[in-house]
This record gives C-alpha cells, sequence and structure tokens, in this order.
C-alpha cells in the first residue's frame, strides 16, 4: 500500500493512541503518503456535545500537532492533513467557517448520519426503507457535487436489508455517478477485517459491473490498525475476488 487517506486520531473519542504512532506504524508498513481524517467536528447550534467526533477547539492542537510530525517524519513519509466529514448542508456553513484559517489538505466524505446529530439515525442501522437508500444516495451525490471531498469512505456503509433489485437500483446509481467522476469506491479495512456489514459483496458485485476503481482506506482507529496484516489480506481477497482494478494514490 503507497498511499492511506483514511486515519483517525484519538481526539475522536473513540480511536486510540498517540500520532506518533500512527505516522511510524504507517512507516513500518512502507507507506508512502499517510492521509490523516479524523471525525471532523460541527459547529453544532446550542450546546450539545458529539461523543463520537473531535471537538472544535481540538482543532487547533491536531493541525499543530500534525504539522510538527510532517516536518519530522519529512524524510521518511509524507502526511497530509484532512478530515472525514458527513454532508450536511445545515451545518456545512459552520464548519467553513471553522476550518478557513487551517492547511486542509483534503475532505472524504463518510455519511454515517442523514442530518444532525443526535436525532439522526446511524445510516449502518439495518433498514427496508426504500426512502432511507435513497435519501442517503441523493445526499452523497450531492456532497459529492459540491466538489469538496476527494472520495467517498465506505460507500456501502447504508445497511439496506430490503429487496435486491431496490437496493441495486439506488447503488448502480450511485456507482455511474462515481465511475462518470473518476472517483475510487473505498474498500474499507476496518468493516472488512471486523466482518462488519461493510464492505458488502452484493455492493462490491455492482462495482464489478459497472467498472469502477476502488482504493483500500484503512480507517484505522489505532496504529495496530495502520500494522494489521490480516486486514490487508482481507482486501486483498476482496479486489482479486471482484477483479477491481486499484487506485494506489490520489493526492
Ligand atoms: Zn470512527
Ligand atoms: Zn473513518
Amino acid at each position: 500500500m503507497l498511499a492511506n487517506y483514511h486515519t483517525h486520531t484519538s481526539r475522536c473519542q473513540h480511536a486510540k493512541g498517540e500520532d506518533r504512532e500512527y505516522v511510524e506504524a504507517a512507516i513500518r508498513m512502507g507507506i508512502r503518503t499517510l492521509g490523516f481524517s479524523d471525525h471532523c467536528p460541527w459547529v453544532f447550534p446550542g450546546d450539545y456535545v458529539s461523543g463520537i467526533r473531535m471537538r472544535p477547539d481540538q482543532v487547533e492542537d491536531y493541525f499543530s500537532s500534525l504539522e510538527s510530525l510532517r516536518k519530522e517524519y519529512a524524510r521518511d513519509i509524507d502526511i497530509l492533513i484532512g478530515f472525514e466529514a458527513e454532508y450536511v448542508p445545515d451545518l456545512m456553513e459552520g464548519q467553513e467557517r471553522l476550518l478557513a484559517d487551517y492547511p486542509l489538505d483534503y475532505m472524504i466524505l463518510g455519511q454515517h448520519f442523514l442530518g444532525t446529530e443526535p436525532h439522526s439515525t446511524y445510516t449502518g442501522s439495518p433498514s427496508s426503507d426504500e426512502k432511507f437508500l435513497a435519501d442517503y444516495v441523493d445526499l452523497v451525490i450531492e456532497g459529492m457535487d459540491t466538489g469538496k471531498y476527494l472520495y467517498l469512505a465506505h460507500p456501502d456503509v447504508l445497511h439496506f436489508i430490503g429487496e435486491d433489485a431496490i437496493y441495486r437500483k439506488h447503488m448502480t446509481r450511485l456507482c455511474k455517478y462515481l465511475k462518470e467522476r473518476d472517483i475510487p469506491v473505498e474498500i474499507n479495512m476496518l468493516g472488512a477485517y471486523q466482518g462488519r456489514h461493510y464492505p458488502s459483496d452484493r455492493f462490491l458485485q455492482i462495482v464489478k459491473e459497472v467498472g469502477n476503481s476502488c482504493i483500500v482506506g484503512i480507517d484505522a482507529h489505532s496504529p495496530e490498525e495502520i500494522a494489521n496484516d490480516y486486514g490487508f489480506q482481507v482486501c486483498r481477497e476482496l479486489i482479486e475476488k471482484y477483479q477491481l482494478p486499484m487506485v494506489e494514490k490520489l493526492v
């Protein structure tokens, strides 16, 4: 693996380890470009504080820590500073203002919710509601259309348990959209090695038919997950099974 753009830090409250340990694990694995993409803060109205992402007041420390590691390890690895975020139209302006003065390298879209916390349902909750699936695909396409995001993380996070024909209809729409724009489909290593509902076989079957390229995203929530041979092996097997062309580097 030459590049990984999907890496968290302990600031999101459900990842662990020091920033430095992620960098050193990546160097040990021969990764040349390590992109950090921690769960991006939202500026919520009122006093709600999310328990699954970094807080707005941690952005400063995130950039200063990673910028200093970038200098320190410049000979060994390229460090990029990004975020993973949902696309939530109502909150975009506040987020853009929060990040405006920072040297942000990229963002990836990870649509864990369709709306604002805490009242929105996790998109990975099993559902047979076609509207939930259709709304997910519509929102993700609208988000990618802004041009803000490098790629779409775990595109198959939406856990549809209804009819196959309905799933195919909407996910084919998403895959065709990504293919037209030459945006690779992420094979999410965390989901693959933990046996989550994604990467999903029926999704990858559609990916194969539409002819998308793919990129592996480690989605590391600990340094150990970067040095995870088993995770790489599971992803490799999926890529071979569906004969997906791989993109190694995006930035
Ligand atoms: Zn996470
Ligand atoms: Zn992630």
